[in-house]
């Protein structure tokens, strides 16, 4: 099963749960990165 984490609010969504309607559950966002071995790590401060 893939995770995705929203970008917004880094909440973890499983795929499942996106194919169903593609948006965070949590703050409704569309931006989504997959946590994975290349991860390009940004910090906004
Ligand atoms: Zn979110």
């Amino acid at each position: 099963m893939v995770t995705y984490k929203c970008f917004k609010c880094g909440k973890q969504i499983s795929s499942k749960n996106l194919e169903k309607r593609f948006a965070c559950p949590n703050c409704n966002s569309k931006v989504f990165y997959k946590p994975r071995k290349h991860i390009t790590k940004v910090k906004a401060e």
